[in-house]
């Protein structure tokens, strides 16, 4: 069987409608760009990369370099300082702003020009060169893209050519001590971090890498830490579409980037990458088709990260309590599926409930995944089952509860069957 995903990208693209906006015509090289190219590619986490339209096609990838060029700041400096220097709050303004906070003076995020400069500038050490700030922002990317990246000197030297604006906002930064470079420095690195060349294909697997946490889906390498993944989802979610942020964030609901040359990638955490291109671009600077593509694609594939997920099939999938041969009870509690949370609340409720027992079995054979708030929780609940006096075993052939010797007083035997039960019986 061929796989449907193709054909309904496909479909996506013919059903995307004409096309309406303005190529952006403030770098002249982009003025003459190819209006009616259109590709869209969805990138699962484990690397499987679906593909329809013009995805080969390279274009420069402007803004979408500024979520990276923000990991990579906050690698390098860690949280606090990058704080320091550069805030989270939406701006409500064009990307291109000249502003600043008003009492701490810093840029309101780095995904507006004065954030993005800023970061920028925080790449690597400060007394680091332009080309030594380029060269790691375009590892960091090629590693996210699984492929060498590349400048395109002609759209540099063609946004070059009328950076006005941009050096404005750099000279504004220098004069308030915001950044400590020369400010053509950081416009000209800025400006080559946005010149880097990419495909579709490319930045639905820069997506991936981001909707993984970190990790790239087919190399499988880590480039980001996954804490620095979660901060930049954050601030793509509530930043990453400018003054239109609140417009996407309900419309569509992912955590996005877009750029001028008529890009946008989008990440649904934990599942997928998504990248479309069209040039045309609506007043905010976001591609007009590239817009409908994905408003489409999250209300036909439930992809709205705030879409309420179904409910989990009961956590507890059996609960029962034996009578052993000497009259001591025993008590076998059978969980299924995914757990974090919600679902260990609902074991500690159920457990709390119940009498004491001389053993406690739990019976994780059909769990899928323990997460660390849920195995936190789980440790807990069996340290005071022991400290109550139970004696605690764990059915856990897959090891999906990796407990730590200080969570509980002694580490629960490990059953590979409920054989030692056998026999017992049910009251
Ligand atoms: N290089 C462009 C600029 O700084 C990027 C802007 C964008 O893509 N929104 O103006």
């Amino acid at each position: 069987m061929r796989s449907p995903v193709p054909d309904y990208l496909a479909e996506m693209l013919r059903a995307c409608g004409d096309d309406a906006g303005a190529l952006a015509d403030y770098i002249p090289e982009l003025a003459s760009a190819d209006p009616d190219r259109l590709a869209v590619c969805l990138s699962t986490i484990d690397g499987t990369l679906y593909r329809a339209g013009d995805s080969d096609s390279e274009f420069s990838v402007q803004s979408i370099s500024k979520p990276f060029v923000y990991a990579l700041a906050l690698a390098d400096r860690g949280l606090p300082e990058v704080l320091r220097w550069i805030d989270v709050e939406p701006s409500g303004e064009a990307f291109d702003e000249l502003s600043l906070e008003r009492d701490s003076r810093r840029p309101r995020n780095p995904m507006i020009n004065a954030g993005a400069l800023t970061a920028h500038a925080l790449v690597g050490d400060p007394e680091d060169d332009v080309d030594t700030r380029v060269e790691r922002i375009r590892r960091l990317m090629s590693a996210c893209a699984g492929r060498e990246l590349q400048v395109d000197r002609r759209m540099y030297e063609s946004e070059m050519s009328q950076a006005y604006r941009n050096l404005a906002i750099a000279h504004m930064l220098r004069s308030y001590g915001v950044i400590s470079q020369d400010p053509r420095d950081v416009v000209s690195g800025y400006t080559q971090q946005c010149a880097i060349s990419v495909t579709t294909g490319d930045l639905a697997t820069m997506a991936a890498t981001l909707a993984a946490g970190g990790v790239q889906p087919t190399t499988g390498e880590r480039v980001l830490p996954m804490q620095v993944a979660r901060q930049v989802l954050s601030v793509m979610m509530t930043c990453g579409m400018y003054d239109a942020a609140g417009d996407w964030m309900t419309t569509v609901g992912l955590p996005a980037k877009s750029g001028v040359s008529g890009g946008i990638l989008a990440a649904l955490p934990g599942q997928l990458g998504l990248a479309v291109f069209s040039p045309r671009l609506d007043s905010h600077g976001h591609s007009t088709r590239g817009v409908r593509i994905c408003t489409r694609m999250s209300s036909d594939m439930g992809l709205h990260i705030m879409q309420a997920p179904e409910p989990a099939r009961s956590t507890v999938r059996r609960d029962r309590t034996l009578r052993r041969a000497d009259g001591s009870l025993a008590r076998v509690c059978s969980l299924q599926g995914a757990l974090q949370f919600s679902s260990a609340e609902r074991v500690l409720r159920t457990v709390a409930d119940g009498r004491s027992v001389a053993l406690f079995v739990l019976d994780l054979r059909r769990v899928s995944s323990v997460n660390d708030a849920a195995r936190r929780m789980l440790a807990e609940m069996l340290r005071r089952l022991q400290v109550d006096g139970a004696e605690v075993a764990l059915l856990d052939p897959d090891h999906v509860l990796d407990l730590a010797e200080q969570e509980v007083v002694r580490l629960p035997e490990r059953w590979s069957s409920l054989a030692p039960l056998a026999g017992h019986v049910r009251v």
